[in-house]
């Protein structure tokens, strides 16, 4: 219409190009996967980024095609993300955590034309690659002196960066073009692919700075734990460069004690990761006695952050954890935990119900919860119900299966969660977990939660095992402790009082082990597998 806004898309390159031309000097910090500590700044990223894209068309990688990377968050992956992304490429991230057959299965159906890779992963590298037959090109982040003779024909990044200058102008195209792409690992099944564009990123990103989400500033120091393969680095990596923030990368080393040694040198205020992580920081921290000042704010999320987590970080070190919910189909930020003026007041056991809550919602970002029909449930912080959510940068469906979202654009997320009236969400498990006795739905997280207080069990699943007169009912699967004997009755007995009477195990099996996944949550459906003929009645 006449008279209205400008078209300005938001595209990737513009958010390094504000970097670069506002916080040009601000410093990008990385312990290299080499070894030593590395310095360079925006300036010089978006710079390098201009030579990736110089030397990727030259390559005669074109809008919409797939570039590869197996890699360690460092400033030369920042580089790429930008350069593939700035060119209309799609930067595909890939986890190398992942079995090495599911590696090169979203390899090839993401049919990626070149694999930037990590020293760390080159070994890996040699051995897909006969399985790989799309990839045209292997290149190392690294320079000509570390890169060891290896038989995929790989080049080092720096002489290929190196054989162009960065005079090159940004293309401009269509906001709703493809960013990136990031396979889920699902349980079961084959991974899917979910597609990032350029204005869900940069939506996304402006929604992580806000002050109820990583209240980011160029003020601030961020160190994303996270990988940039976990589910879009959690928008840090534009979220960063958007407000010119300094950026931390700890390449290959996420012990406790080298986190640590990051966060106090660089005088971190922002950091992000996963529960585990936190757990071998604060292990360090016990053992060494050592102290966190400056860092204010560590946002947490993947899977639960345990109350003790929260109590910890706040109660010995005065640091506020940000409890949040994602998923990669969320890009990934869903939910984010911080007090609002109707809670600011409450203190102790009450401050944490809330603070172990996952969160309410940012702009952008709309959740419901719904029973199986899809009829809505109330918001009463105690019925639970589907996940759904709905937003721009929520996933439509996924790379190359199509739409995944109903009528009204919910996208199920899995999960299943209650909403308190304050808008509060809790997870209270995943949707094929939860266990479904005559009508009424029980959290198998929360009995586990409780089971693994017991002081004999090491470890506890819940599964819903057929029942002929409620359908399912609760069994608990433990895995003892060193030298404890469990009874069955001692078990039963821990969660009286803790849960409705309703919500009991109805029997308990000690086990040697639990299944795991690669990424270490429980098998569940394993597990519901071995106990299928299992019957209450003996
Ligand atoms: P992924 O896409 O691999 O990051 O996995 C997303 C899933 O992780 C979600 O659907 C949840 O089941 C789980 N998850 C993420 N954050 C949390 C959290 N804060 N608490 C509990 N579960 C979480």
């Amino acid at each position: 219409m006449l008279g209205l806004m400008q078209d300005w898309p938001l595209l990737a390159s513009r958010i390094i190009d504000h970097a670069a031309a506002n916080h040009g000097a601000r410093e990008i910090v990385t312990r290299s996967v080499e070894g030593p500590i590395h310095r360079t700044n925006y300036a010089s990223v978006r710079e390098n980024a201009l030579k990736v894209a110089k030397r990727l068309d030259a390559h005669g990688v074109r809008l919409g095609d797939r570039v590869a990377t197996l890699a360690w968050n460092t400033w030369r992956h920042l580089e790429l993300w930008y350069g593939i992304q700035g060119l209309g490429a799609i930067c595909h991230t890939v986890n190398p955590r992942l079995f090495p057959e599911q590696i090169a299965w979203i390899m090839n159906h993401a049919e990626s034309r070149l694999l930037f890779t990590d020293l760390t992963f080159l070994p890996l590298v040699e051995k897909l690659k006969p399985h790989l037959p799309h990839v045209e090109q292997v290149i190392v982040l690294t320079d000509a002196a570390h890169l060891p003779e290896n038989g995929v024909g790989a080049v080092p990044y720096e002489s290929w960066i190196g054989a162009v200058d960065a005079d090159f102008r940004w293309p401009t195209f269509d906001e709703n073009t493809a960013a990136g792409l990031c396979y889920t690992s699902g349980t079961t099944g084959d991974p899917k692919g979910v597609l990032y564009s350029h204005r869900s990123n940069a939506l996304h990103a402006l929604l992580a700075c806000l002050p109820d989400s990583f209240a980011l500033s160029c003020r601030d120091t961020a160190l994303p734990v996270v990988p940039m393969f976990h589910a879009n680095c959690w928008g840090l990596a534009h979220a960063g460069p958007m407000v010119g923030a300094r950026l931390v990368l700890p390449g290959a080393k996420m012990d406790g004690a080298s986190i640590f040694e990051l966060l106090r040198d660089e005088k971190v205020t922002r950091t992000a990761a996963v529960p585990t992580v936190w757990l071998m920081l604060l292990q360090h921290l016990d053992k060494t006695g050592d102290r966190l000042d400056g860092l204010e704010r560590v946002v947490i999320g993947g899977s639960a952050a345990p109350r003790a987590m929260i109590q910890a970080f706040r109660d010995r070190y005065g640091i506020e954890v940000v409890h949040a919910w994602g998923m990669t189909e969320t890009s990934p930020l869903g939910t984010l935990c911080t007090l609002k003026p109707e809670n600011a007041h409450l203190t102790g056991e009450a401050w944490l119900d809330v603070r172990e809550k996952q969160g309410f919602t940012p702009f952008g970002v709309e959740i419901e919860i719904t029973d199986d029909e899809g009829r809505a449930r109330p918001h009463d912080g105690e019925t639970f119900g589907r996940l759904k959510v709905r937003g721009p940068a929520i996933a439509r469906g996924y790379f190359r299966l199509g739409d995944a979202v109903d009528g009204e654009g919910w996208f199920d997320t899995g999960d299943v969660a209650t909403i308190d009236p304050l808008g509060y969400m809790q997870i209270t498990d995943r949707s094929k977990d939860v266990i479904k006795s005559g009508g009424e739905w029980i959290s198998s997280i929360e009995l586990e939660n409780i089971a693994v207080g017991h002081p004999d069990v090491a470890e506890a699943a819940v599964i819903g095992v057929r029942h002929p007169k409620w359908d399912e009912r609760p069994l608990l699967v433990v895995v003892a402790k060193e030298g404890r004997t469990p009874t069955r009755d001692s078990l039963l007995a821990f969660f009286e009082g803790k849960v409705a009477k309703w919500w009991l195990p109805d029997d308990v099996v000690v086990v040697s082990e639990i299944p795991h996944t690669a990424t270490g949550k429980i098998r569940k459906a394993t597990l519901r597998e071995q106990f299928r003929d299992y019957s209450f009645l003996g």
